[in-house]
C-alpha cells in the first residue's frame, strides 16, 4: 500500500485542509448530540469524510484524518491515550475499508452501477464501522463512566453510527469529485433549479412546520423519497447525494427544535427512527441512480458498438458515412477537398483456408494497426465488411497528397506479418476518389471508389487506381 507516497508543499496544505473539516464536521456532530441531550451520535458524518477522502485523494492523506481525529478527541476532554486509541481504530478502519474496496478491480469509484454502491456499503461501510466501533468502544472503557456490561451496546451505537455517516458522506464525496456539468446545459438548468428548491421547501414543510396551517394533517415523511427518485432519474448522482445530506441536516434541526417529522424521537427512540429513514432514503435514491448509471453506461456501449467492428475496433459503415455527410459538408463550406481510399485485400480467402478464420482474424488486426499508423489524427479509417476498409481523408490539397497516403499503405502492408510465430505476405487493390471531383455526395463517392478498387483487382491485383469515368466505364463488375 501506497501509505507514504511523496508529499509535496500543495499535499501539505490540503492534508492540513482536510484536518480542519473533519474537526469541524467532528466537533460539530458532537455539540449537536450533547446538545440534545443524546449520549453517542447516531450518525457519524465524520467517518463518511475520512473514508471518501481516503478513495477520492487517495491513501496517503491518512495523517490528515489522524490530526483531525486525534485533536478532536483530545478537545473532547478524552485522555491521551484514549485519543491515541481511537485516532488508530478509526484509521485500521477506514484504510482496510478503503484498502478491501480498491483491491477489488471491479470496484468503480464514481459508482457506475448498483453493485458498486454495494460494494461500498456492505465491504467499506461494513468493515470500516466495525473495526472502527469496535476500538471506539474499547477506549470508551477506559471512562470510568462507562460501565462495562453498556460494552455491547456502546458499540453497536457507535457502529450504526459510523455506517450511517459513510453512507450518507462517502457517496457525496464520489459523486462531487466530478463536477455536474451537464446541470448548466439549458434543457437541464431550471429543472435543477426547480428541484433543489422544491426538494429544500418540502424538507422545511415536513421536518419544520413550515406552512403548518396547510399541511399539518397530511402525511408527508414520504415525500422526499420522490425528490430522490426524481434526482436518480433525471438529474444523476450529485442530486441525489446532495439533497440526502440536505434532508439529513433539516431532519436534525427539526428533530432537536421539537418540530416536524421527528419531533418527538429524540425522548421516544433516541433518533433511531431518524437512523432508519435517512438508511431507507439513502438506500433508495442512491440504489435507484446507480442503476440508472447502469443503464446510461450500456446505452452508451450499445452505441459504440453500433458504430465499430468488434474484431478490429475500427469505426464500421455506419459511423463512415456519418462522419463522410459531415466531412463533405465541411468541405463545401470551405472550398476542400476530401478522399475516399477503398481497400480490398489480395487473396485473402487463401490466407483463412491455410492458416484457419482465427489467423485470418489476427491478420485483420494487424491490418487495421497498420493502416492507422499510416495515416492523421483526423483520417477515419473503416472496416466495413470482410477484407475491406476505407479510408475517409478530410482537408487534402490535391490528388498527390492522397495517392502519396496511398502508397505508404499500400507499401507498409506490403511488408511481412509475423503471426504466432507464422510469417504471412499480403498485398492489397486500392481505388481512391475524390470530393468534389469524383462525386458531390456519401453514395455516389462510395460506389466509385469501389469501382476504382475493382478496376485495381482487374488490372492484376497489388496496385493502386485513381477513379476516372472513361476507364471505370470498361469495367463489368459481373466479372
Ligand atoms: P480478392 O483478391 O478478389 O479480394 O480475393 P479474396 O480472397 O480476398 O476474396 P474477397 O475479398 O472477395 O473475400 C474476402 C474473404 O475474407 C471472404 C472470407 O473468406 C474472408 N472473411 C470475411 N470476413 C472475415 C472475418 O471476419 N475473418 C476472417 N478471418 N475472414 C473473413
Ligand atoms: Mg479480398
Amino acid at each position: 500500500m501506497n501509505l507514504f507516497a511523496a508529499y509535496r508543499l500543495r499535499d501539505i496544505f490540503l492534508l492540513l485542509g482536510t484536518a480542519v473539516i473533519y474537526l469541524i464536521i467532528a466537533q460539530a456532530t458532537h455539540h449537536y448530540f450533547s446538545a440534545i441531550g443524546i449520549a453517542q451520535p447516531v450518525v457519524r458524518p465524520q467517518t463518511g469524510f475520512a473514508l471518501g477522502v481516503l478513495l477520492v485523494a487517495g491513501k496517503k492523506y491518512w495523517p490528515a484524518v489522524f490530526m483531525g481525529s486525534f485533536i478532536s478527541k483530545l478537545m473532547l476532554g478524552f485522555s491521551l491515550f484514549s485519543s491515541l486509541l481511537v485516532t488508530f481504530g478509526l484509521l485500521a478502519g477506514i484504510v482496510s475499508g478503503t484498502w478491501v474496496l480498491t483491491s477489488d478491480k471491479k470496484f468503480d469509484l464514481s459508482i457506475t452501477s448498483l453493485n458498486d454502491f454495494f460494494r461500498l456499503i456492505f465491504f467499506a461501510g461494513l468493515t470500516s464501522a466495525c473495526v472502527n466501533s469496535l476500538t471506539g468502544a474499547f477506549a470508551l472503557l477506559d471512562d470510568p463512566a462507562v460501565n462495562h456490561q453498556i460494552f455491547g451496546n456502546v458499540t453497536l451505537t457507535w457502529w450504526m453510527a459510523d455506517t450511517l455517516g459513510i453512507i450518507l458522506i462517502t457517496p457525496l464525496l464520489l459523486t462531487w469529485s466530478q463536477f455536474p456539468l451537464h446541470w448548466f446545459q439549458k434543457r437541464y438548468f431550471f429543472e435543477m433549479l426547480l428541484f433543489f428548491i422544491l426538494s429544500f421547501l418540502a424538507g422545511q414543510i415536513i421536518f419544520l412546520n413550515w406552512y403548518h396551517d396547510l399541511f399539518g394533517l397530511i402525511a408527508r415523511g414520504y415525500w422526499m423519497f420522490l425528490f430522490v427518485v426524481w434526482g436518480a432519474a433525471r438529474l444523476g448522482f450529485q442530486s441525489v447525494t446532495l439533497v440526502i445530506c440536505m434532508t439529513t441536516i433539516q431532519a436534525l434541526i427539526g428533530a432537536a427544535a421539537g418540530k416536524g417529522f421527528f419531533a418527538t424521537d429524540i425522548e421516544q427512540t433516541q433518533l433511531s427512527n431518524f437512523w432508519f429513514y435517512m438508511l431507507a432514503l439513502s438506500v433508495v435514491g442512491m440504489g435507484l441512480a446507480s442503476t440508472v448509471n447502469a443503464f446510461k453506461k450500456v446505452e452508451a456501449d450499445i452505441r459504440v458498438q453500433a458504430h465499430h467492428d468488434a474484431l478490429t475496433g475500427l469505426a464500421n459503415r455506419l459511423l463512415l458515412i456519418d462522419r463522410l455527410e459531415q466531412e463533405i459538408a465541411i468541405a463545401k463550406r470551405n472550398n476542400q477537398h476530401l478522399a475516399i481510399i477503398f481497400h480490398d485485400l489480395d487473396k485473402f480467402k487463401p490466407v483463412n483456408d491455410s492458416y484457419g478464420h482465427q489467423m485470418g482474424d489476427l491478420l485483420l488486426k494487424e491490418v487495421a494497426k497498420r493502416l492507422k499508423d499510416c495515416v492523421r489524427e483526423v483520417d477515419t479509417v473503416t472496416r466495413i465488411g470482410g477484407d475491406e476498409f476505407v479510408i475517409l481523408l478530410p482537408m487534402i490539397e490535391d490528388s498527390q497528397d492522397v495517392i502519396a497516403v496511398a502508397e505508404r499503405i499500400h507499401a507498409s502492408l506490403l511488408l511481412p506479418f509475423e503471426i504466432k510465430g507464422e510469417i504471412i505476405n499480403i498485398s492489397t487493390s486500392i481505388g481512391i476518389a475524390m470530393y468534389p471531383e469524383h462525386g458531390q455526395d456519401d453514395t455516389t463517392l462510395l460506389v466509385n471508389a469501389d469501382n476504382a478498387m475493382y478496376f485495381a483487382k482487374n488490372s492484376g491485383r497489388n496496385n493502386i487506381q485513381m477513379y476516372s469515368p472513361t476507364t471505370m466505364a470498361k469495367i463489368d463488375r459481373r466479372n
